[in-house]
């Protein structure tokens, strides 16, 4: 080999935020807060902000590779801490707030944190959580006034905490391989797993995500992260936003549709990003409201499959372009995204569509993907066969956090624990996953594709396919709807509404009409639906 002779700077996250201080200083980041007005600055003043946090952190003691964790909602100060803390090369570990005690816990006790950073919101999570959590010496409250954590812990202020230092920080250099996010699943099945995301990680996928091929940003956009920053990193936006210049809105935790609105509208939101129980929320709020999404041009929509009528009804109605994502925690999160290619467009507008709202997404560079059967063959590339999808790139797990072995195989594959076509334009649709896959008969279903046709029938908000034992069968599809509140719909209804769209035996056994219970990442909760009408076909 003859190596290379070009700089070998490391690939590092603060220089993000450095770049945009410098090249886009005055655009704007746009935050709500919990219970104080909204927060305008830009990237510049955040720039100093995050140096005047990182001094402080040091204070605290925060030293490369410690973990500090957040409790905290979608605002600029917890962006400062996305770049403060591993800037510094310490480890930000984002804790879902809407997970159980027992899994808050275990996450802290497991990732051992020093410092805790938490919104006002969750200042009595924090004094009920306080006395089992084993790392953590100091807690900081991201407000701007003092509180006190059941007489026992005090919690300083983070105001208070910038307000005593000075602007102008000298960030060392930090090793583009050294954890930056540690990030845990939900842990539906177990414990939580931590993923712990790299420098180098998180600056490719930025750079990855913001190509034209995929979210397509520049420096006229305004960006809304609507899933949220402790998920995942909010899909990377707080990342690629910066990287391209574009001003950022900041929601807190407001998702409801009407305060969306008034971010869109207001701030002129080009781009935004969230789960579809968002966007069903919001296109709820459009249809009652009258009201026209502003100058939103393009939706990114994952971690759930996309209803196909989302998809249209945005598309149709509003002129707003959806994007499909596909990814996983494990994915950084960013595995494929469904955009237009030549070939599809020339097959006609409608054929277009059709590709785009039916697919998770397109390959990526960045992340390879197989289809492979139960002996690790690969499946054609037809668009028709399915099996397990496997991963692997730069940005995908290798291990997690504190594991005895590897979650990836020797040659970097990952298996995701989903199930997937892939066709020739390299599209890849997720037919289920593993756990959820109905087998009946011998055959599978799609309990996904049956949730998506189920979904489109006039009145239903929320549609959830699981699978059920049933005694000749071995598993029989039953369809829980949850319905837009004042609409009249009947089992008949639905049922006539399948009827033409879905194959007779993939006709659900029994159709339910009841809440639909969700994870902490906003996703069906199937487990819940199951436990609750385990013997609901067994006398079938
Ligand atoms: P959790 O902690 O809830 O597992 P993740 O975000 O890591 O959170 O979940 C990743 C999983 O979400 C994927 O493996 C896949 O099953 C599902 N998922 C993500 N995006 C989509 C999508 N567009 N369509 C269908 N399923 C999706």
């Amino acid at each position: 080999m003859i190596p290379g002779l070009m700089q070998t700077r490391q690939l590092q996250i603060i220089d993000i935020l450095a770049y945009a201080a410098t090249a886009h200083g005055d655009v704007e980041i746009v935050s709500r807060l919990v219970d104080e007005p909204i927060a305008r600055s830009n990237y510049r003043l955040i720039r100093a902000r995050a140096e005047r946090c990182a001094k402080a952190l040091l204070k605290l003691g925060v030293k490369s590779g410690d973990r500090v964790a957040t409790l905290a909602w979608n605002t600029h100060r917890h962006f400062e801490l996305f770049y403060a803390v591993p800037g510094l090369g310490a480890v930000l570990n984002t804790v879902n707030p809407r997970l159980f005690d027992k899994q808050i816990t275990f996450i802290l006790n497991h990732a051992e944190p020093r410092v805790l950073f938490f919104d006002k919101t969750f200042l009595p999570l924090v004094e009920r959580l306080a006395p089992q959590m084993r790392t953590v010496e100091t807690f900081v409250m991201l407000a701007g006034e003092k509180a006190h954590i059941a007489g026992e812990v005090e919690a300083l202020c983070y105001e208070t905490l910038l307000a005593t230092e000075d602007d102008g920080y000298a960030w060392p250099t930090v090793d583009e391989n050294a954890g930056a996010f540690l990030c845990y699943t939900s842990g539906t099945t177990g414990d939580p797993k931590g993923v712990l995301y790299s420098q180098r990680a998180v600056v490719l996928h930025a750079m990855g995500s913001s190509l034209n091929s995929a979210f397509g940003f520049d420096a006229f956009d305004v960006v809304m992260p609507c899933s949220s920053l402790f998920h995942a990193t909010a899909w990377g936006l707080p990342f690629a936003a910066p990287l391209n210049g574009c001003k950022l809105v900041l929601p807190c935790e407001k998702m409801d549709g009407a305060s969306l609105q008034e971010l869109i509208v207001e701030e002129g939101v080009t781009f935004s990003g969230g789960v579809p129980t968002i966007w069903t929320m919001y296109l709820a709020h459009l249809e009652q409201s009258g009201a026209k999404p502003g100058e939103l041009q393009r939706v990114v929509i994952g971690g759930s499959a996309v209803p196909r009528a989302m998809a249209e009804a945005f598309k149709k109605k509003y002129g707003v372009q959806v994007l499909q994502i596909w990814g996983m925690t494990e994915t950084t999160p960013l595995g494929v995204i469904a955009t237009p290619t030549p070939a599809l467009a020339e097959l006609g507008e409608e054929a277009l569509d059709e590709a785009i709202w039916t697919r998770q997404g397109r390959l990526q560079f960045g992340i390879e993907l197989r289809i492979v059967d139960d002996d690790g063959n690969d499946v054609p590339r037809d668009g028709e066969s399915s099996g397990a999808l496997l991963v692997r790139g730069p940005w995908t797990i290798q291990r997690y956090y504190r594991a005895p072995s590897d979650a990836a195989d020797s040659d970097g594959w990952f298996d995701t624990g989903d199930i997937a076509t892939l066709d020739q334009y390299g599209f890849m649709r997720i037919t289920d996953r593993k756990k959820d896959v109905i087998k009946s008969g011998g055959e599978w279903i799609s309990s996904i594709d049956l949730e998506n046709i189920a979904v489109g029938c006039a009145g239903v908000k929320v549609a959830a396919v699981v699978g059920l034992p049933h005694p000749k069968w071995e598993e029989r599809p039953v369809l829980v709807i949850e319905p837009h509140e004042g609409a009249s719909l009947s089992k008949e209804d639905v049922l006539r509404y399948l009827e033409p769209r879905v194959a007779k035996w993939w006709t659900p056994d029994a159709v339910i009409f009841d809440s639909v219970p969700l994870t902490a990442t906003g996703k069906i909760d199937k487990k819940v639906l199951r436990e609750r009408y385990q013997s609901l076909l067994s006398n079938s």
